[in-house]
């Protein structure tokens, strides 16, 4: 048996595997606590040309497989990110493929899902896709796909008339807003609009997914906050202060978008998700709408279950994001959601943008950029939560992998091939130790552009290695057991959904 040991005790002097693997032979990846599609148990993973072939016994390695024994780490399957702003083709100084997925890399993340806004052009054609194709090659260190966008454009029509050419074209689905975006390619859709798109999409099983905010209680809010009637001090108006923007975008906002959202998916047989929920008031109607089995999903983002209103202090604007993160209670009642299983999954909204466009040094709310850079830390960050909120570490590493990998995965139509450590499924895989403590650094960060809330962040929880496909693509080892080693080659691949 050609063994290799892999240890935590002996990881420090070990060589990277990065480079060093061949996918013609079986690899065994085991530990006592790997995370399989039936629950976490000591299992060996059974791995030839990037596909898991079988999940078997600890004991049971055959003789001529490459042996790489974990000990006690967990083994979990990698990561799918269905909520990423790549920013490429057209804003790549804002993020890009390289950045991008270098970063979902080295935090276990192996497929990507990109939003069709923040490009130029926003993926609303087929040509933009063939655009952003042509951005993705030799850049993609992970497995990407695209959302498509159905938009509004007020003056022209919408786009509609696209949707089946995208579709054909291998899209996951489709983004649109109910509220302005910020970004003047991407228009919002009238209820009118939801509805023909929802129509085209009925029988294809391609989820619409939707911004779940409305304009007229934020646009209502803002006018009461410049007018000095709603949230002044001494009759000041302090757009510095994080309780400004926070009363500008109120939670009546995603309450009318998720009941018109619920009332639609009454009508329209056809997957309907809701993006980065942040409202904790929307959970008792999206729970009923759930019980009578309505085909709706719902995903909240790491920012909305480590920040809390309270503890943003004035001008930090690298915590701006829409619909904003609101307060402790709140966030206690979506993780709360997020536990009996009424929000489905966890996404990034990794939503970078030049330092510059956070305008610190002014630290106004309303003229900052809103956006959160966080790829490749919701890892740790849910891991550190969850374990504070429940006391069965077992357990939580299954929630871990149903809200990372499982159901996102489900969401773009990879169920069956990503998301899970089963038989058939690539060999996608992120080795954490859970016992580990760090710090968030600069260093640690590898998008474009270091500007994060999470920097100083106290996390549990690292990601040690991570394999896409069967090939090691990140190595997080070495001194210290931090920065780590990236794969000098891109192997990620776009995957197209087939309906
Ligand atoms: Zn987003």
């Amino acid at each position: 048996m050609a063994q290799e040991t892999n240890q935590a005790s002996g990881a420090a002097s070990e060589e990277t595997a990065i480079g060093s693997w061949k996918t013609s032979v079986t690899w065994a990846f085991r530990s006592t606590r790997v995370v399989t599609a039936e629950g976490l148990r000591p299992a060996t993973l059974l791995v030839r040309s990037g596909r898991i072939e079988e999940v078997t016994s600890w004991e049971a390695v055959p003789t001529d497989a490459h042996l790489r024994d974990y000990g006690d780490l967990a083994i979990l399957p990698g990561l799918v990110d269905t909520h990423v702003h790549i920013n490429d083709p057209g804003r790549t100084h804002w993020e890009g493929f390289e950045t991008a997925t270098q970063a979902a890399a080295a935090g276990g993340v192996t497929t990507v899902v990109d939003m069709p806004l923040n490009s130029e052009p926003e993926t609303i054609t087929v040509a933009a896709l063939e655009a952003k194709r042509g951005a993705a090659a030799g850049k993609a260190w992970v497995d990407w796909m695209a959302w498509g966008g159905v938009v509004g454009n007020h003056d022209q029509g919408g786009n509609e008339a696209e949707i089946a050419a995208l579709i054909e074209a291998g899209v996951a689905g489709f983004k649109c807003f109910l509220v302005n975006s910020g970004i003047d390619g991407f228009t919002w859709v009238d209820e009118a609009q939801l509805r023909k798109a929802l129509s085209v999409l009925v029988g294809t099983g391609l989820p619409l997914l939707a911004h779940a905010e409305v304009a007229a209680p934020i646009d209502w809010a803002t006018g009461e906050i410049n007018a000095g009637v709603l949230c002044s001090y001494d009759g000041r108006v302090d757009w510095r202060r994080y309780w400004t923007y926070l009363a500008s975008r109120p939670d009546k906002a995603e309450m009318e978008a998720v009941s018109l959202l619920i009332r639609l998916a009454r009508e329209f047989p056809t997957p309907l998700h809701i993006v980065h929920l942040s409202s904790a008031e929307a959970l008792p109607m999206i729970r009923k709408a759930r019980k009578a089995g309505l085909p709706l999903t719902v995903e909240t983002c790491p920012q909305y279950l480590w920040f809390a209103a309270e503890d943003i202090p004035d001008g930090a604007t690298e915590c701006k994001c829409a619909p904003p993160i609101r307060d402790k209670a709140n966030r206690d009642a979506l993780w709360k959601g997020l536990i009996d299983g009424t929000i489905d999954m966890i996404a990034t909204d990794h939503s970078p943008c030049p330092p510059e466009m956070k305008n610190r040094e002014a630290g106004r709310f309303d003229d900052a950029w809103g956006g959160i850079a966080s790829l490749g830390l919701a890892l740790p960050i849910v891991w550190t939560g969850v374990t504070r909120r429940l006391k069965d570490r077992s357990r939580s590493l299954e929630l871990l992998a149903k809200w990372l990998a499982t159901e996102p995965a489900r969401l773009a139509g990879l169920a069956g091939r990503k998301g899970a450590l089963a038989a058939g499924y690539d060999a996608d895989l992120v080795v954490m130790d859970p016992d580990a403590e760090w710090t968030v650094a600069e260093a640690d960060l590898r998008f474009r552009h270091k500007v994060s809330p999470y920097r100083g962040a106290q996390l549990h929880g690292r990601v040690l290695e991570t394999y896409l496909r069967g090939e090691c693509i990140y190595w997080g080892r070495g001194e210290g057991g931090v920065r780590g080693v990236i794969d000098p080659k891109a192997h990620g691949r776009e995957l197209r959904r087939t309906v």
